[in-house]
């Protein structure tokens, strides 16, 4: 198959849309074009002033993008396609680049601008489904963590914090004392299936936009292919005709009529307990769990935090470990785990955290209000050298929750409707849920 060349196509035939911590994407508004016609560029961006050239050799045949291979061989396996985009590699060229770092860069945050750039030296891009640029409005929401730990491997000192208060929670809570924006957020509520609770999400989502001036990442706006902020009045409007039969900007009201917009939406649409699923299930021993596993099973290790010195699967290793999650792994028994299956617990935790880390895009079928797609996306493959971060990242939030005497309630409706049952029969739930789809 002929690849795809992005100089196909001019560096100013593409706007800024958004970013994240690892890469930046850019909507196509050039001459209509099969290939590249509502379509976005995703491009991987590097530390400013980075000097990794692990990369960079562009002499050498760099490998495709792992995004690409992980949606195919591993995500595709787990969430069925018609919630994901659909992703193909193109050709890049550092002229071109260059050229687009040139027009574009003052389009980016100047927080962003001064942390990393666009990696100018990779060779291969990816182009995704565009939901934002082809559609008058669309919204990102980041969910987060959709459930709570089980008690079984948490510790006398977090059990109580953990199982009462959700991860997302007390994060907020620590990122708030280090100064950050709060938001009283709760993602159990958005997870819940119930129409109250996922109102309440979706209210304190928009509370979160609204005060921040748009700078929380949790809940976005689109409106004709722009990230909007509060205070841009244009666009204020814009939503207001979607989302409000007299087009009205009131906040209050327009805050009312999207959450009831957006609720059933979430509602009608299965990802959000296919998510909450795949995170429970494939999180199964707490990252507490997880290290004590690690600690029993390779004691004669320096430890250098969990995960260190533990390679990173092969794509081969991944398609064998989505086989032994759609079999044999919902029959073990993850009270008492199995030093033998340690390898495949971290590969199940990684797997957790690019669930934990993705958004979803809602977008609208057609003008009228009130049909939606939900479509999931930015499902990146994560690294064993993550593990010992994310533990330590853990212990620090849970310390700190502790000692702010608060203690938030969060509900895990999951765990609510499953009493009666086992707290580790998880096999049900990923029946119920994931086989459906599979
Ligand atoms: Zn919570």
């Amino acid at each position: 198959m002929t690849p795809t060349l992005i100089t196909e196509t001019k560096p100013e035939d593409w706007t800024y849309i958004s970013e994240g911590g690892a890469t930046i994407v850019f909507s196509y508004r050039g001459p209509h074009n099969v290939q590249f016609s509502d379509r976005v560029l995703r491009l991987r961006k590097v530390a400013q002033g980075s000097s990794d050239n692990t990369l960079l050799n562009t002499n050498s045949e760099q490998p495709d993008d792992p995004m690409i291979a992980f949606q195919e061989n591993i995500i595709s396996k787990l969430i069925p396609s018609e919630f994901l985009p659909s992703l193909v590699m193109v050709v890049l060229d550092e002229d071109w680049l260059r050229s687009l770092v040139i027009l574009r860069d003052g389009d980016r945050p100047a927080e962003r601008r001064q942390t990393d750039q666009i990696d100018v030296r990779r060779t291969k891009g990816v182009l995704a489904t565009d939901l934002i640029g082809s559609m008058p409005i669309a919204m990102e929401i980041k969910p987060k963590w959709g459930f709570l730990p089980t008690e079984y491997h948490l510790s006398p000192e977090t059990v109580a914090l953990k199982t009462g208060t959700c991860r997302f929670c007390m994060h907020t809570s620590f990122r708030m004392e280090q100064g950050a924006v709060g938001t009283t957020y709760c993602p159990l509520d958005l997870f819940s299936s119930d129409e109250t609770r996922v109102r309440k999400a979706l209210g304190a989502l928009w509370a979160g936009w609204y005060e921040s001036n748009g700078s929380l990442n949790n809940l976005r706006f689109f409106v004709q292919g722009r990230m909007t902020k509060p205070d841009d009045d244009h666009s204020v409007q814009l939503l207001a005709h979607f989302f409000t039969a007299d087009g009205s900007t009131d906040v209050q009201n327009l805050r009312q009529s999207f959450t009831s917009v957006l609720a059933q939406a979430l509602l009608d649409s299965p990802v959000l307990s296919l998510l909450s699923t795949l995170q429970r299930t494939l999180d199964v021993l707490d990252v507490e769990g997880l290290s004590k596993l690690y600690t029993q099973t390779l004691p004669d290790l320096p430890y250098n935090g969990l995960g260190s010195l533990v390679p990173d699967p092969s794509m081969e290793e991944w398609k064998d470990f989505v086989k032994i999650y759609h079999s044999d792994y919902h029959s073990w028994n993850h009270t008492v785990p199995s030093p033998r299956h340690l390898r495949h617990y971290l590969m199940a935790y990684l797997l957790s955290a690019t669930f934990k880390d993705c958004s979803i895009i809602i977008w609208p079928k057609s003008t009228q209000v009130g049909s939606f797609d939900v479509t999931i996306i930015d499902m990146d493959i994560k690294s064993m050298d993550r593990l010992g971060k994310w533990e330590r990242l853990d212990r620090k939030i849970v310390e700190h929750y502790k000692s702010s005497g608060s203690q938030r309630r969060c509900i895990d409706s999951q765990r609510v409707t499953q009493l009666g049952c086992t707290p580790m029969c998880y096999c049900s739930l990923a029946s119920n849920v994931a086989y459906r789809y599979i």
